[in-house]
């Protein structure tokens, strides 16, 4: 060996022997990372991503730290390939496995997450390019002057873009090549997005937002872990505050993920961002063409991108040096992922932050309880915006007793409402009708005197099932008999499964005002995304007078003329059956209501509901949340329901009823006896039938400081083998309980 010193270091690194083992976690629900022999000269580290032969198959992994299998190395087959691609860094990795331990998922599927764009494995291949070589054509024409003035920077250009920017056609381009005076040169492809400038815009912030903005900015300026909660009404500028929070973020050279929920809607953050910060951040969701997304993939891991907006799967880019994530309606529910891996993409993105040491912003105007009692509690730092900005005001909120005035036979707008709407639309002003038709299960009522079934041992409403004439309880599995008559007012045949859908709502208004513009907006709408796109821009213009739609109309859209919202069951959350159903309902409809007024126009909300006396309705109207979630808060503390205690669903199914009850009865039999944690059901889903699967459901309720992980875990190594078509699914800190 020579003593050279860059030999010394040579040799010091050099790759260790053949017979190399590594363990690799490939993209497959095992519980442990595969042993793969390291082939010689091949050089990977943790975090590598590589290709692997697995049976027949090649497939993408990422070279794990510890776990192998423990297969004899002799038997191992190689890595086939390592992919130029910045290893995935060791936060990434401890954030996979922490997400694998708390979910209880095979850690293959969380990384898997992680690597969702098979073809950014690569370097982007170089981009053909012009430069300009210099000397003077023979035959000037102004058409040529132009390319040549537009080309003399002096900087590389494509074919079409310079031919664009001279205003000229390509072939004029073409014909100074052929000339000589441009050549051909490889290009780095260009970035998917410009580079944001942190000072190209900013808003000058007023009271409140001032102060919200600094205490913000400190917390970011520490460059270490923390929380802060952005609690505002809407309209209040809480973009604003967080945009500054962005803004120090970039300075400080580190990336950005902001996570939305709908993101696929959200074009007119998109632009509000471009306003502020002078580029559009990198899109990142299931919509995004192929294309693009291995583009925005690899710019993100390389640092490219700055700023990432994107829904909640962008939570599991591997960025370059990720140091603020903003959780944008922190408490919507589509931050929870109900598919293979089940996690709540806010609550993670809290993990994501203390395992990068970086700070993490929730932002609300009405936070879910959770991060109400976090905040309570000094876990995160609250700030408060209260009033809206400008001269904008909040609408005017209205209760519509529907007992006293009832809707005309066979509709379901109460004369109240439907004048309000005749004095919007004649002002030319627009209305929105919400009605949000999700649920599968109907709810029923009695239409004489409003009661609502609800089971005796549980505070939740019971679901009627048509086909079994049963009232069953979502969440214990209790179930009786459909009666007759009213047990409250012993009224005969007048119990009403309701739930007019968005379409018979539209007819009504229809007959009502057949003159005006109406629009139904609703998720299965024709065309997709892009059509509810155009749709949206153009209520935004004013192209409708009355606007029917369900949820997706309430997220972050800003619709001038909009000046009256009509919510047209707004007791329909309230009843399915959850825990978090007037958490929900609230913030649903605060949302929903918010739409109204943004922009200074005096505007009304009417709520029609059959329960004005329901908290949530009496919060919506006086606007006092605060009053709203006490109660809620001390409701779920006695309850010992999150945050105060632990709830993990555990879902069979299976091709027939019986193979998925019996399964979920050997689970059951399986749980361990331990004090502070029970398990409740089996119990029929209310979802019953699932793609010809029938579904039971466990419910495991535990104490706030309980091991819920550990109790799980010996539960399933206890449970009978899933045969045949059983299949488990488990979710942690479920929102869900269909
Ligand atoms: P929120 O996110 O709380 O709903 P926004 O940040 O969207 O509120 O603000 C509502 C509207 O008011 C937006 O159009 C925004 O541009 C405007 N706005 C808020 N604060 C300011 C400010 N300080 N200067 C100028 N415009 C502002
Ligand atoms: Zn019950």
């Amino acid at each position: 060996m020579s003593t050279d010193s860059s030999d010394l270091f040579g040799a010091l690194f050099e790759a260790p022997p053949a017979n190399r083992t590594v363990p690799v976690l490939v993209p497959m629900p095992a519980p442990k990372p595969y042993s793969y022999s390291v082939p010689d000269g091949m050089a990977v580290e943790p975090g590598s991503v590589v290709q692997v032969p697995l049976g027949p198959r090649q497939v993408i992994g990422v070279v794990w730290d510890s776990g192998e299998d423990g297969v004899d190395p002799k038997k191992l087959r190689p890595i086939s390939h390592v992919f130029d691609c910045p290893p995935l860094a060791r936060e990434m990795r401890d954030f996979i496995d922490w997400v694998a331990t708390y979910t209880l998922s095979p850690p293959g599927l969380v990384a898997r997450m992680a690597l969702r764009a098979p073809n950014a494995f690569e370097p982007e291949p170089m981009v053909e390019g012009l430069k300009l070589v210099g000397g003077e054509p023979e035959r000037m024409t102004p058409a040529r002057a132009r390319v040549l003035d537009t080309a003399s920077d002096g900087f590389s250009w494509t074919r079409s873009g310079l031919a664009h920017a001279a205003g000229v056609s390509t072939s004029v381009v073409d014909g100074l090549i052929t000339l000589g005076i441009f050549e051909t040169v490889f290009l780095p492809p260009p970035p998917v997005v410009a580079m944001p400038d942190p000072d190209f815009a900013a808003a000058r912030l007023e009271g409140p937002q001032k102060q919200a903005a600094e205490e913000i900015v400190s917390d970011v300026r520490k460059g270490e872990f923390s929380v802060s909660l952005i609690d505002g009404v809407t309209g209040s500028g809480k973009t604003e505050v967080y945009f500054e929070a962005i803004a120090e973020t970039l300075k400080r050279g580190k990336q950005v993920l902001i996570l939305l929920p709908e993101i696929a809607l959200t074009a007119s953050f998109m632009e509000r961002f471009q306003d502020r910060f002078g580029a559009k951040p990198a899109e990142w969701h299931s919509d995004l063409a192929p294309r693009m997304r291995e583009k925005v993939w690899r710019q993100a891991v390389t640092g490219e991108v700055r700023v990432v907006a994107g829904a909640r799967s962008a939570l599991f880019l591997p960025f370059e040096d990720l140091g603020l994530i903003i959780v944008d309606e922190e408490h919507d529910p589509a931050y929870k992922q109900e598919d293979r891996v089940f996690y709540n993409a806010r609550d993670m993105a809290v993990v994501r932050g203390r395992i990068g040491d970086f700070p993490v912003i929730l932002v609300s105007a009405t936070p879910s309880v959770e991060s109400q009692v976090n905040g309570q509690s000094g876990r995160y730092s609250t700030v408060h915006l209260p009033t809206r900005f400008g001269d904008a005001a909040m609408p005017d909120l209205h209760l519509v007793d529907m007992r006293r005035h009832a809707p005309e036979r066979g509709g379901f707008l109460s004369p109240v409402l439907i004048r309000a709407i005749g004095k919007t639309v004649e002002k030319r002003e627009q209305a929105l009708l919400f009605l949000n038709r999700r649920g599968y299960a109907p709810l029923t009522l009695c239409r004489v005197c409003g009661h609502r079934f609800q089971c005796p041992q549980c505070s939740s409403w019971l679901v009627e099932h048509r086909f079994r004439k049963q009232l069953q309880c979502h969440q214990c599995g209790h179930a009786e008999r459909t009666p007759e008559a009213c047990p409250e007012c012993g009224t005969l045949d007048h119990l009403v499964a309701c739930g007019p859908g968005v379409e018979r709502i539209a007819e009504e208004v229809e007959r009502h005002f057949p003159e005006a513009r109406t629009i139904v907006l609703s998720s299965d709408i024709m065309g997709g995304v892009k059509r509810l796109r155009l749709e949206l821009e153009a209520i935004a213009k004013g192209e409708a007078d009355i606007v029917i739609g369900t949820q997706l109309v309430a997220k972050g859209h800003n619709f001038p003329l909009m000046t009256l919202v009509g919510i047209v069951d707004a007791d329909l959350g309230l009843a399915n059956g959850d825990p978090r159903a007037a958490e929900r309902t609230f913030q649903l409809l605060s949302q929903v209501t918010g739409r109204a007024g943004r922009t200074g126009l005096k505007s009304h909300g009417l709520l029609q509901t059959y329960q004005p006396q329901h908290p949530v309705m009496q919060a919506i109207v006086s606007g006092d949340s605060d009053a709203f979630y006490e109660r809620e808060i001390t409701e779920r503390e006695r309850a010992l329901l999150p945050p105060f205690g632990r709830l993990a669903s555990i879902i069979v199914s299976a091709e027939t009823r019986h193979d998925a009850e019996n399964h979920a009865r050997g689970m059951r039999n399986a749980a361990p006896q331990v004090s502070g944690i029970s398990v409740l059901g089996p119990a029929e889903a209310p979802l019953a039938l699932v793609r010809g699967r029938h579904r039971f459901r466990l419910l495991v309720h535990g104490r706030r400081n309980s091991d819920m992980q550990g109790f799980l875990r010996v539960m399933l190594s206890q449970s009978p083998k899933e045969r045949g078509s059983v299949q488990v699914q488990l979710d942690i800190d479920p929102q869900s309980f269909l």
